[in-house]
């Protein structure tokens, strides 16, 4: 069978496809977080001061003792074991976006070969994967290979079911032999835990007495698009690359803006409704779904939880989606650009910190008390998004997100601070000098009556900014869909702790001049806003005005590609910020930057040599098949005395040998080796590489759209969006 029919087949078999069989629903009282081993699950099987200690670990992250441990372990067992569950997995976050397992069985036999069940606290506390099998970038010359995993008890375990077996997995860390973070939630865990303490500083300071232990919240929106497997399955690039190297634009894209928020279409409601029950099931509490601005393109969001468990239930959703729309004929894609010309997936990382005593820190409240704490942990946002612009970039930075950012569609490059009107207003003020104190009649007027009003609106939004304060969190915008969300929250915990550190030391230098705290706090924003205001912006940030603003007056950094973005970790003032807050050490932060570098031009290099492929193996024979079939038609013709036109198979000559020039010149690109530095190898690969195989694309894309139909061996465009 050729390309082409394997094509026409594809299409054939969606158009007489049938209904998958479905289950019934069940509502959701039933089948809530029926495979989570939470609280309230252990708190039926624990006694009660193994419960009163494990809940204490969980609410405030204390360390769980080796006593309370063991019977935690036999509880958790117990109880999967009632399930039908054999195996356990520590389940871990290595620095690829993706999650690793280890399975175990939990069976022992004894000296009369009888099989027994054994699952001790030391087994659930510590596994031992093969280090050296995960990226661990410089930290691979530390002592060997070995590398550790040990139980998150903050992060519920639960059960994977497949159709003939269960997995108890359990969230765990991972480290290498020497204690260094190998994974994406030990950052995570101490960023919060750096956060907490600056936090608290500041709620000190402004005369709180009673402070609970501050959390981070996180709750993402996913976008991704769904393709027929039929169609996938024949696309090398999707199936290798995630994403379509080649293809030419549809007459119909998303111009019409008919499929945003439009009607589901009925086998897309059926598969999101599959991947909710099983989300409910995991206890993850999904909540709104629905399509997005490219055909094919939708959006599911859960409700938000504490960062460390929103980041593991990140990663489980990712990893379910993926599989639930293989089994509804869907090939699920998560990149962010998986075709040129129409809208790409983003993941906006809705955050915020809060505690139990003083509430979400980023919300307004109605009291004049409640805004200044308010005022200080925005105006510390602020100044964290502009000292570490580059490290929000560096965070988010990815071959398949740079294709994304900056494409008028998606955030610009250039990371500044969107307040909205209202309250951008309310920071300008307090620079000016506008907001002042006084003490009437005993009782305290902050002057803060218009930050009172300040009203939450939710139409006023700015969708051009990559991040945005959207009532009572920030909205991070320009991460990318396929990528955790643990590198941007770390990222945004340790900026927020360095800068509420910085607000603390500048209120205790307030204070100590005899200033009440209202007084010492407005001080300290109004030096905030002179040093730091310049990041906030309110206009069109894909204005090519902006672009020149930011960057000539406001001095931020445009950084469009990974090349430019990631070597900032290797800076100093990012360096000293992960080791002054404990969150990174410095050998620690340098190994990320090898493993995100090395990704980063990997992934190309596999893109590239598929491009090389493709454009030989697919493209190249079907053009020149057209040419032949066109040259016989041309001499027969001329044998009858007819002549034909001859400006299409000239132009497909051109286009093609001009393809293949350009695949000669890619193969002799990829093949170069000798590069100075880590550095200089990105830039070669974001300018050049990516360069050619553009130019490639170019030719290619514009054959498709002149050789005949029935010749072009891949799935078009038009049928991958719109044939469901
Ligand atoms: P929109 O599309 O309007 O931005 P959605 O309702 O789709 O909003 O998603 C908003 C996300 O933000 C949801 O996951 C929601 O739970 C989350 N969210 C709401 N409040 C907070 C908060 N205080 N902190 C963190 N996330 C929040
Ligand atoms: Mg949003």
């Amino acid at each position: 069978m050729s390309e082409n029919e394997s094509r026409f087949q594809a299409i054939s078999h969606i158009t007489n496809r049938k209904a998958m069989p479905v289950a019934t629903p069940e509502p959701l009282s039933k089948i809530w977080a029926t495979d989570v081993f939470n609280l309230a699950k252990m708190e039926e099987s624990l006694a009660k001061n193994a419960f009163k200690a494990v809940k204490q670990t969980v609410q405030t992250g204390v360390p769980l003792d080796a006593i309370h441990a063991e019977v935690v372990a036999a509880a958790m067992k117990d109880w999967a074991m009632s399930k039908g569950v054999k195996f356990f997995s520590h389940i871990f976050y290595p620095l690829t976006n993706i999650t690793a397992e280890k399975h175990d069985g939990f069976i022992v036999t004894n000296s009369e070969g009888n099989a027994i069940t054994e699952f001790s606290g030391s087994l659930l506390i510590k596994g031992e994967p093969d280090g050296s099998s995960f990226p661990n970038g410089s930290l691979r010359m530390t002592n060997a290979a070995r590398g550790y995993t040990a139980w998150d008890p903050t992060s519920p375990a639960f059960i994977m079911h497949t159709e003939n077996g269960s997995t108890l997995m359990i969230p765990s860390v991972f480290m290498s032999w020497t204690g260094e973070a190998l994974d994406k939630k030990i950052p995570l865990l101490r960023s919060n835990a750096a956060m907490d303490k600056a936090g608290r500083r500041v709620l000190t300071l402004m005369g709180e007495t009673e402070i609970a232990p501050l959390n981070a919240s996180c709750g993402a929106e996913q976008e991704y698009f769904l393709v027929d497997s039929n169609f996938a399955n024949t696309r090398p690039d999707l199936l290798l690359a995630g994403r379509t190297l080649f293809g030419a634009s549809p007459a119909k894209g998303q111009q019409f803006d008919d499929h945003y928020f439009g009607a589901i279409p009925t086998r897309v409601q059926v598969f999101m409704q599959d991947l909710e029950d099983q989300l409910y099931r995991l206890g993850i509490p999904a909540k709104t779904h629905h399509n997005e601005v490219a055909p094919g393109q939708f959006e599911i969001a859960p409700y938000y939880e504490a960062a460390n468990i929103a980041a593991d239930h990140q990663q489980l959703m990712m990893t379910l989606m993926k599989a639930t729309a293989k089994k509804h004929g869907f090939m699920l894609l998560l990149h962010e650009k998986p075709f040129a010309g129409i809208n790409g997936s983003g993941k906006h990382v809705n955050w915020s910190v809060a505690n139990t005593t003083q509430g979400n820190l980023l919300d307004p409240g109605s009291t004049p008390h409640d805004n200044l704490n308010f005022l200080l942990f925005c105006g510390a946002v602020i100044r964290g998004v502009d000292k570490y612009g580059p490290l929000l970039r560096a965070v988010i930075a990815s071959a398949s997100n740079d294709h994304r950012l900056g494409a008028n569609e998606a955030p610009p490059a250039i990371l500044s601070v969107y307040l909205g009107s209202q309250l951008e207003q309310v920071f300008q003020d307090i620079k000016e000098g506008k907001i002042a104190t006084s003490t009437k009649g005993g009782e305290m007027d902050l002057g803060l009556a218009q930050i009172l009003k300040f009203e939450r609106d939710p139409g006023d939004r700015n969708r051009t900014s990559p991040f945005a304060f959207t009532g009572n969190r920030f909205e991070f915008r320009a991460v990318g869909s396929a990528q955790s969300v643990s590198g941007p929250l770390v990222a945004m915990n340790t900026m927020l702790a360095d800068s509420l550190n910085w607000v603390a030391d500048a209120l205790e230098v307030e204070l100590a001049k005899g200033n009440d705290q209202a007084t010492a706090a407005l001080a300290v924003l109004k030096q905030l806003m002179e040093l730091h205001g310049n990041v906030i912006f309110g206009g069109d940030g894909y204005s090519a005005e902006w672009h020149r603003i930011a960057v000539e007056e406001r001095g931020l950094l445009n950084l469009p590609t990974t090349a430019d973005a990631l070597p900032y970790l290797r800076q100093d003032f990012i360096k000293e910020l992960f080791a002054n807050t404990g969150v990174l050490s410095n050998v620690e932060l340098e190994s990320r930057f090898e493993v995100y570098a090395e990704q980063y031009m990997l992934t190309i290099e596999v893109e590239a040599k598929l491009v090389i492929e493709m454009a030989k193996t697919l493209v190249y024979p079907a053009s020149t098949h057209y040419l032949a079939d066109l040259a016989m038609t041309n001499a027969s013709m001329a044998d009858l005395g007819v002549e034909m036109d001859n400006t299409i198979p000239t132009s497909i000559a051109t286009e093609t040998n001009a393809m293949i020039a350009a695949v000669a010149e890619l193969e002799q690109a990829i093949a170069k080796h000798d590069f100075d530095s880590i550095e200089q190898h990105m830039n070669f690969c974001a300018n050049d590489i990516r360069g050619l195989m553009d130019k490639i694309r170019s030719h290619a894309d514009a054959l498709e759209s002149e050789v005949a139909d029935d010749l072009w061996p891949l799935p078009k465009y038009r049928e991958m969006l719109f044939i469901k």
